[in-house]
């Protein structure tokens, strides 16, 4: 019965590699090099294995590979853009949040392989594991006999560059706080954000966040975040500075 149970589970868990095989592109030559890029440090050592076959060498790789089919795609596309705006680009780019919900988008969480222990605390959707198997997947593409750079490649841009060209998200990332701060500081002006209320219930609140500058209301907005309302604020009033200074 047991034997049966383990044979149907094994079978499954090949399947599911199959499955993802095909999204990606790639007839792996080596099929443990895709389950180790899926595999978190919490399902070795659950099946008593050894740290080196967990993502993380991977993921390390992966991280560089990452950076560099970026680079080179900022640097295509952006021929008129200055070194400093397609890097601070890149950084929004490869940032752990945009890796996670890529992976969410092309529900790639549901291969990620996990312990109990890291099940248990819900490690499915932990933003960094996500993107550390995101990168992982990537070296373990370019490192397979039956895969290379350019497949990589292929991988990255039709998930994350697919992400960055046909939805908002690097928009949604992009630090725009940061930046009217950076701006009030060489301005020598006060930049200050209030929260004025907060409303409904605990998984459903709108937060109204107005905006200060040099101690007099310049804007109010509502969001469901007090993140999200500065990011709207602040991207809001640098457009509006940016015309006038
Ligand atoms: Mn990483």
């Amino acid at each position: 019965m047991l034997h049966w149970l383990l044979e149907r589970l094994s079978k499954n868990r090949d399947d599911k590699l199959k499955e993802l095989e095909k999204f990606l592109k790639v007839n792996f030559k080596d099929k443990k090099l895709l389950k180790k890029a899926l595999s978190h440090r919490s399902f070795v050592y659950y099946k008593k294995g050894n740290y080196l076959d967990s993502n993380e060498r991977l993921e390390f790789l992966g991280d560089s590979l990452l950076n560099f089919i970026i680079v080179n795609y900022l640097y295509q596309k952006f021929p008129l853009k200055k070194e400093g705006e397609l890097s601070k680009l890149k950084s929004v780019i490869v940032s752990e949040e945009l890796l996670a919900r890529t992976v969410e988008y092309f529900n790639l969480n549901k291969y990620l392989l996990l312990g109990p222990s890291e099940e248990k605390i819900n490690g499915r959707n932990k933003p960094s594991l996500l993107a550390d198997m995101y990168e992982a997947i990537i070296a373990a593409i370019y490192l397979d006999k039956n895969g290379g750079i350019n497949k990589a490649r292929e991988f990255v841009y039709s998930t994350l560059i697919y992400m960055v060209e046909n939805t908002n998200i690097v928009k949604e990332f992009y630090n725009y706080k940061g930046e009217l701060i950076k701006w009030s500081k060489k301005q020598n002006v006060k930049v200050e954000f209030k929260v004025i209320s907060t409303e409904g219930e605990e998984h459903n609140k709108t937060f109204t966040v107005e905006l200060y500058i040099d101690n007099k209301k310049f804007s109010q907005t509502q969001a469901n975040t007090i993140k999200k309302a500065q990011q709207k604020l602040s991207k809001e009033a640098l457009s509006i500075i940016k015309r006038k200074f």
